[in-house]
């Protein structure tokens, strides 16, 4: 497993998070992209749906709960539908279960004369439980199809982003992969480049023995796959090998077709601001006879890993996640942090509460929180993932949760402490309170002084002393304008402002 993505425990972020916050480029192409996917994701939710956006989310959320509600239920419908269309459901408890049941399907497949291939389309899942080490283990050599994905495996790199995978690279970085890897000329041009990777993956495809991939949905009625993707490269994946199997967390069951509407408006726009993700495929079954495309032997690995404990946690909401990727764009941590910096798969603010919660659920009962102590912390609860989620899950709910599970058992740092303690004690006191404010916007005002610079102009405190230098090591000291909330407050009825 990349080390990117399974560290050693318990998990350090603070020197992935500083290295980040000191790489320039990191900084510039994760800020940049992830303002603009925020920014279009408001622009073409208050286009398409205006005030009723609220309505939708409420639906999905609706929807995905009530799945979960009765997964037992829909697992079975799933399971009989999909075998009545002639594909293979396999239970997998554990992500080591599930790379098991993959290598057996291989074996059976095996030419004893030559290595195996398989081709590979974007699936999270996959890279939690594990498989391409495992196939790599077994002589399988796979090939990632996705173009981030792609890039990230030739140049040993690991995701760090949901929806875009390479969002830490940019084109430059590409074309010297390219050209060093793959021997193409050097070019920029991201057509160009797209071609390179085309004519590289092409005859691939059609001699690959196994296709592999994920799922967005899975529809109990109907027992298929629903794939979103962008480039067509899933369809080229199941419809090139002659075996197929999608692995797929639990969690993504819905009760069938007449469920989906509201999750495809929502995943596009959120995740990419698209009105629809350009591929939109279903998998069923293996081909049918007189069918020309199509592979002869589908299989659906339904991935527990941890899904099970998560349901019958009080974090059971998580489970609703479409992997959207929009709470990262919209969190102001992710967008200084990057994603490599979570020590997961899943970053952000999902993957903040996911990932101990999914240790958690897999190990024993407290062994995730304590492994992943730094993850509840890496927010500022300012509640921009819960605004941007499209099933409504109250991530600053579990974050503040695990916080309070942290200092319960004596893994929050003292000084968290003392500094509760003490506004807790102005909290008290109202006059000592409107004081402490007085005195500290003085200060700010004070320490936080322009002055010009050769790029602009920045606050005259470079460095602040003490816990303080966390924050001017990557930050301007701001300075507060206009009237404090305190002051708005008492002001609202005067002036007819606020409600
Ligand atoms: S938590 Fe919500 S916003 Fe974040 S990836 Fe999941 S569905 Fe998308």
């Amino acid at each position: 497993m990349n080390p990117l993505i399974a560290p050693p425990l318990p998990f350090d972020m603070k020197p992935r998070a500083r290295e980040a916050v000191r790489d320039l480029k990191l900084q510039q192409f994760v800020g940049n992209a992830t303002h603009l996917k925020d920014t279009q994701r408001g622009g073409i939710f208050g286009r398409d749906f205006g005030p009723d956006y609220d309505d939708l989310r409420t639906v999905a959320r609706d929807t995905k709960q009530y799945a979960l509600d009765h997964l037992d239920e829909l697992l079975e419908r799933f399971i009989a539908s999909a075998e009545k269309s002639g594909a293979k459901v396999h239970a997998a408890t554990t992500g080591r279960e599930a790379c098991d049941i993959a290598l057996a399907i291989a074996r059976a497949h095996s030419a004893q004369d030559r290595a195996m291939s398989c081709v590979k389309s974007k699936s999270m899942v996959t890279e939690e439980i594990g498989l391409l080490p495992a196939f790599e283990a077994a002589g399988i050599k796979t090939l990632e199809t996705d173009l981030g994905e792609f890039i990230l495996q030739i140049d040993g790199d690991a995701p760090s982003h949901i929806v875009t995978p390479m969002i830490h690279k940019d084109r430059v970085a590409t074309a010297k992969s390219f050209v060093r890897e793959l021997g193409a000329r050097y070019t920029e041009d991201p057509t160009e480049l797209t071609m390179i990777a085309r004519e590289h993956m092409r005859g691939l495809y059609r001699s690959a023995d196994i296709g592999v991939s994920g799922a967005n949905f899975l529809l109990a009625d109907e027992g298929a796959a629903v794939i979103c993707t962008n480039e067509g490269n899933f369809d080229l994946s199941v419809g090139g090998p002659p075996v197929h199997i999608v692995f797929v967390g639990i969690e993504k069951l819905i009760r069938g077709a007449r469920d989906l509407a509201p999750f495809l408006k929502l995943l596009a726009r959120s995740g990419t601001a698209q009105p629809l993700t350009v591929y939109t495929s279903f998998v069923r079954g293996p081909r049918r006879a007189g069918e020309h495309g199509g592979p002869k032997e589908v299989h659906f690995v339904l991935v527990d890993a941890g899904r099970v404990g998560v349901l019958a946690s009080e974090k059971r909401d998580l489970l609703r996640c479409i992997r959207c990727g929009a709470c990262l764009n919209a969190c102001p941590v992710y967008r200084k942090v990057g994603g490599h910096s979570y020590g997961s798969m899943y970053a952000g603010p999902i993957g903040a509460v996911l990932t101990p919660e999914l240790e958690r659920a897999q190990g024993n009962a407290d062994a995730g929180l304590a492994n992943y102590a730094d993850l509840p912390r890496a927010s500022s609860l300012c509640g921009a993932c819960y605004e941007a989620c499209p099933v409504k899950i109250d991530i600053p709910k579990f974050l503040m949760h695990d916080r309070a599970r942290l200092r319960e058992r004596g893994l929050s740092p003292k000084s968290e402490g003392h500094t509760l303690k003490l506004w807790r004690w102005l909290a008290e006191r109202p006059a000592m309170f409107r004081l402490a404010i007085r005195a500290v916007r003085l200060h700010a005002r004070m320490l936080g002084q322009r002055e010009k610079t050769a790029d602009g102009e920045r606050s005259w405190l470079k460095s602040a002393p003490g816990p303080g230098a966390g924050w001017t090591q990557s930050r301007d000291l701001g300075v507060a304008t206009g009237e404090s909330f305190r002051e708005w407050f008492a002001n609202r009825g005067k002036t007819g402002g606020g409600s």
